[in-house]
């Protein structure tokens, strides 16, 4: 058994008649990167660099940082890694930026709105990454965006960051992209506003359901609410991949949804064209998108987008996947 998963690990990812997706893997430290490649990540679609920021007593310097991003980078051997820019507060602490305590953590001072506060703090993150791009590609995401205009001023400072390298002489990659995560419906229902802007979007369904169905993802006495095949969840997802698709951008999906390969079906249906989820969920997905006709999941996903409750469409995709 342990065997034959391996098998599927190391092939790429693509439906029996032929649609191809790309499967990466999120990591949280520069050291999970080593040996991805052999494990069947075809890219890193979600580096959380917030664990480098909470390792330490202080913040980290630019040089620092630029050393953990270019070891992920060149770990994974000329794939792309899409790192994430400071997603810290809500239920992750940084003790020495002494931030007040909040009624409403998942609501408050956190990631990108801290980031566009802290300009130094965010500057700093964006010149160690743009620094390292020049040892692979690259791109950078911007997590918890709710509208345009964080959108627009996170974009200038990483303009800023990268006129300031070009003018000091300092070699960078070409064509860094730049996107951002869905995990907040306000910024999914302008996912067409978005994509004329942004180079690609990367939903973020752990948040993304804690925001739509009003559920706190870490509280186990309401978890029986928290699902990913809650039909508003379904229909924010398939609003963005139409966005981007309409705008000729990609979307890929970094919450834990995309390792679920009870899923697979409905994400190939829908159209989902970059998986990144934990390395030891990659081979299962990958043969289960293996055993998958994409003209009969994009069938299915009709009648799921007909259902009503998250337990019509779980059932319906356990029938399916059980099928003969
Ligand atoms: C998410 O919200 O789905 C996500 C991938 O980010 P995190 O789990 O780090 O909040
Ligand atoms: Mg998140």
């Amino acid at each position: 058994e342990q065997e034959r998963l391996a098998e599927f690990g190391s092939r790429p990812a693509a439906t029996k008649d032929g649609f191809a997706i790309e499967i990466a893997a999120n990591i949280g430290t520069p050291q999970e990167a080593e040996g991805l490649p052999g494990k069947g990540a075809e890219a890193v679609g979600l580096y959380r660099t917030e664990f480098l920021f909470m390792g330490e007593s202080k913040l980290p310097s630019e040089d620092v940082q630029y050393e953990a991003y270019r070891k992920a980078i060149e770990a994974m051997e000329g794939r792309p890694v899409v790192i994430r820019t400071l997603d810290i507060g809500g239920d992750k602490e940084l003790p020495y930026l002494d931030l007040p305590a909040e009624l409403n953590p998942f609501l408050g001072y956190r990631a990108i709105r801290l980031c566009l506060d802290r300009k130094e703090l965010f500057l700093t993150q964006l010149r160690a990454i743009i620094r390292a791009s020049a040892h692979g590609p690259v791109k950078v995401m911007f997590p918890m965006i709710s509208g345009l205009e964080e959108w627009r001023a996170a974009k200038a400072l990483f303009e800023e960051a990268k006129g300031g390298l070009a003018a000091e002489g300092v070699q960078i990659g070409e064509d860094i992209e730049v996107g951002i995560m869905i995990e907040i419906p306000a910024a999914a229902l302008l996912a067409d506003r978005f994509a004329k802007e942004v180079d690609f979007f990367s939903i973020g369904t752990n948040d993304l359901v804690q925001y739509t169905v009003a559920v706190d993802r870490m509280n186990e006495k309401v978890s029986y609410l928290y699902d990913y095949f809650h039909p508003s969840v379904i229909r924010l997802i398939k609003l963005v991949i139409d966005a981007s698709n309409r705008h000729g951008k990609w979307t890929g999906m970094c919450g834990s949804m995309a390792g679920d390969p009870l899923a697979a079906p409905l994400l190939i249906g829908l159209g989902l064209q970059e998986w990144s989820m934990s390395p030891p969920k990659i081979a299962r997905v990958k043969e289960t998108v293996s055993s998958l006709d994409r003209e009969d999941c994009l069938r299915l996903t009709e009648r799921l987008l007909d259902l009503e409750t998250p337990g019509e469409v779980r059932a319906e995709l356990e029938a399916y996947l059980n099928r003969a």
